[in-house]
């Protein structure tokens, strides 16, 4: 008994009906219970009622058996719950009766906890996301996990005792693997991103953390590698970075990445002395294509150019789409004969037919090019530049190209003073209107009259509308400008009306911006009703740009003006898309041809041709036809021999202010107000 009383395992004895006979001491400091308060008592007496009846199960079992039995108990005690590990056996009288239940407990609470800890760490180590490795102080591998063996696509069986270096890449140098140790052994870890190699030779990134495991005394044991495969989140980082930097329709590169390879190139260009060019490729009738045959046609097109462009470079080039119709392309150490060369290669190329959707379809583009070091020496000057140059090539007819020029320099520095000057010409009366007359070839008379705008500018004279109208249209101060023709003319009529002069229609030219702002039908009615006007006395001229900006909304608009009963014009055409067809879809009731087409009906088979087919077209339509610009007897006679009988142009008359309008329409005096 002394033995058991002082054994480091719990004692007891129970008779067969289980009351306890003895309780060794390690019994009552563990349960708390003293042992005269136990003797005498069941477990159901002194614990609580589950864990007394599996003590007393546990009892009958091992007299039962005869024999020793082992249980696992836990059991709550004053200072928490225990794990046990009971051993009963039963104890004989001289008779081979059974007398006492002996058992003998140990604590196995800290052993069980750390078995727990080790299953939850394997648990943890197996089903990790992250590849494990674990090494020895001298870095051979001594285990791995599952998700090592997913990533690397070694097997256990095949890293263990390697040197974990198996993985290295190749991509750093020992400079960097030697930087890491070094902070390994001075702060116990080190994290970073790494390139490494899986065995089937595939390079992949990942995100490693090392920790170094040392002993009580500070010594290391281990090398414990956590990683995860960041390839997925690099690819998509890259896919975000691509897309920042390029065009998502054509692949091609963006703004932002062309303009920092024209930084590149004219860093380079500028410590080699050589050249680089700049080139605006914008595709003229795009908007026709996009409007007519649907953005996927317009989609599709723009791809086949971007093919056929980039063919046109050389590998080193770079072809760049910055939105819209409009491709920018960077040509490398060039010369301007190359560049033309290129040019006309791209000119030819795109011009060749597309296929869209089964049709047909017809492209040229205009090109402006402009070089560094002659014509700026900085990405924004070169790019303002090709871009004033492209415009030159859309205003010299389109499907060509055009260098930047000293002249264009000089035109751009007198847009901007044109733009500053324009708003307060408008305010100072420096702005008039002169008219037009449109004869009836046939009878001499006239039958309308055009109103144009004139800019008399104090210190630089009468300035032409196609020089600062382009100007008004880019800064938005058309709007006003507009607004100021539409409302002077009104008035104009209107004081012609009052005083008994029988002017005939007036045409008033829009321009397309006019047309898209809202209300643009009801500002018209409401000029009209101010000056007391029948609709019948205004027509309105519209570009066929105009026409194919925005076209459903445009359409709506032009529906409402005719509704109105406004004559409404199409001007300038056969310069543009030219097509008879829309004519009749917009319901308009007159087509001015082209004075470019005027100019050789006379004397050139092809433009006769062109505006016969045109006036002819236009009279089986039911549509009035002007020809403008008519400066010689010879056009008269051709336009009238083709079936035009209005005309406009020098030949009759020259636009004429207000007071010369008057003489010709009866020579009523002069009226003060009538002109501004
Ligand atoms: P447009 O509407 O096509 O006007 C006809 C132009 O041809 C006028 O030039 C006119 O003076 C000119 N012209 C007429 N007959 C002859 C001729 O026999 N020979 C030659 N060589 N030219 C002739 P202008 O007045 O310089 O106007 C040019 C353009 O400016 C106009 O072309 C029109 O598009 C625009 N414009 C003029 N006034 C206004 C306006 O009030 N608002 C808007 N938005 N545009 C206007
Ligand atoms: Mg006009
Ligand atoms: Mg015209």
């Amino acid at each position: 008994m002394a033995i058991m009383d002082n054994s480091h395992a719990l004692s007891s004895l129970k008779d067969p009906a289980g009351r306890y006979i003895f309780v060794n001491r390690r019994f009552v400091d563990i349960f708390g219970v003293p042992s005269d308060m136990a003797l005498g008592k069941t477990d159901r007496q002194l614990f609580p009622r589950g864990i007394a009846d599996e003590f007393r199960r546990n009892d009958l079992e091992a007299m039962k058996a005869n024999d020793a039995v082992e249980f696992e108990e836990c059991v709550g005690t004053p200072n928490g719950d225990r794990i046990f590990l009971s051993v009963r056996f039963p104890l004989h009288d001289a008779d081979g009766i059974v007398y006492a239940v002996c058992t003998q407990s140990t604590d196995i609470t800290a052993r069980k906890e750390a078995e727990n800890q080790l299953r939850l760490t394997a648990r943890v180590f197996d089903h990790s996301g992250e590849g494990i490795v674990i090494t020895n102080r001298q870095g051979l591998i001594m285990t791995v996990n599952k998700a090592f063996v997913d990533v690397t696509g070694y097997t256990e069986r095949e890293v263990i005792g390697k040197k974990s270096s198996v993985l290295s890449s190749g991509k750093h140098g020992a400079e960097y693997y030697a930087e890491m140790w070094q902070q390994i052994s001075s702060k116990g870890w080190w994290q970073g991103e790494i390139w490494n190699k899986r065995k089937n030779g595939e390079i992949y990134p990942e995100w490693l953390t090392i920790n170094s495991v040392k002993d009580t005394h500070g010594e290391i044991l281990h090398y414990v590698g956590i990683f995860s495969d960041i390839s997925v989140v690099k690819e998509s980082q890259k896919r975000i970075e691509y897309l920042a930097t390029h065009d998502e329709l054509t692949g091609l590169p963006n703004r932002a990445l062309y303009v920092d390879r024209l930084k590149l190139a004219i860093a380079k260009a500028g410590r080699a002395k050589s050249q680089v060019a700049v080139m605006f490729v914008d595709v003229d009738n795009f908007k026709i294509v996009n409007d007519s045959m649907g953005h996927d046609a317009g989609d599709l097109l723009l791809r086949q150019l971007t093919g056929r462009l980039s063919e046109c470079v050389r590998a080193g080039d770079t072809v760049a789409r910055f939105g819209g119709d409009e491709f920018t392309i960077l040509l490398e150490n060039t010369t301007p004969s190359e560049v033309s060369a290129t040019a006309e290669r791209i000119i030819n190329q795109l011009s060749l037919p597309h296929v869209l959707e089964d049709r047909k379809v017809y492209t040229t583009v205009s090109i402006g090019v402009c070089l560094f070091p002659e014509d700026g020496s900085d990405t924004q000057t070169l790019l303002k530049n090709a871009d004033v140059a492209m415009y030159r090539a859309k205003d010299s007819g389109k499907n060509n190209f055009q260098f930047f020029t000293e002249e264009l320099k000089a035109l751009t520095s007198e847009r901007m003073f044109y733009a500053s000057d324009l708003r307060q010409a408008m305010e100072r009366g420096q702005l008039y209107l002169v008219y037009q007359p449109q004869i009836d070839m046939q009878t001499g008379r006239a039958v309308g009259l055009e109103a144009l705008l004139r800019w008399c500018h104090p210190e630089r004279g009468l300035i032409p509308p196609n020089r600062f109208i382009p100007v008004a249209e880019e800064t938005g101060l058309i709007d006003v400008v507009g607004e100021w023709v539409l409302e002077s003319v009104c008035q104009q009529i209107g004081a012609w009306k009052s005083v008994g002069l029988e002017a005939p229609r007036i045409s008033v030219n829009i321009s397309s911006r006019q047309l898209r702002k809202a209300q643009f039908p009801e500002k018209i009615e409401r000029l009209l009703a101010k000056f007391g006007l029948d609709a019948q006395c205004l027509a309105l001229e519209f570009t066929e740009h105009a026409l194919l900006e925005n076209v459903d909304y445009v359409l709506a608009m032009i529906t409402q003006l005719k509704a109105q009963g406004l004559h409404l014009s199409l001007d300038d055409f056969g310069t543009g898309y030219s097509s008879l067809s829309y004519l009749k879809r917009y319901s308009l009731d007159e087509i001015k041809i082209d004075r470019s087409f005027v100019d050789g009906i006379a004397s050139e088979a092809h433009d006769r041709a062109i505006a016969s087919a045109i006036i002819a077209m236009a009279n089986a339509l039911d549509i009035c036809v002007v020809a403008e610009g008519v400066e010689t007897d010879e056009q008269k006679a051709a336009l009238l021999a083709s079936g035009c009988t209005v005309a406009q142009g020098y030949l009759f008359s020259h636009p004429l202010p207000v007071g010369e309008v008057e003489v010709y329409f009866g020579g009523a005096p002069r009226k003060p107000k009538a002109s501004r």
